[in-house]
C-alpha cells in the first residue's frame, strides 16, 4: 500500500499513514489524536489549492 504524507493541524506534526487507494479518496484519520482534518502532503508538490482557512 502506497504511503501518504499528512499534516495534522490539531497535533501540529506530519504523520504518514500507509493507505489503500480507496481508504485515501475517503480521506484520513490522525493515528495520534483522531481528527478528519489531516491536511495532505505532496512530497515535492506544492500543492496551490489545498489551502483552506
Ligand atoms: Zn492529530
Amino acid at each position: 500500500m502506497p504511503l501518504y504524507e499528512y499534516y495534522c493541524p490539531s497535533c501540529k506534526r506530519e504523520v504518514s499513514i500507509t493507505q489503500t487507494i480507496s481508504e485515501h479518496e475517503r480521506g484520513a484519520i490522525c493515528p495520534s489524536c483522531g481528527s478528519r482534518g489531516l491536511e495532505q502532503r505532496l512530497g515535492t508538490f506544492f500543492s496551490k489549492t489545498s489551502r483552506k482557512s
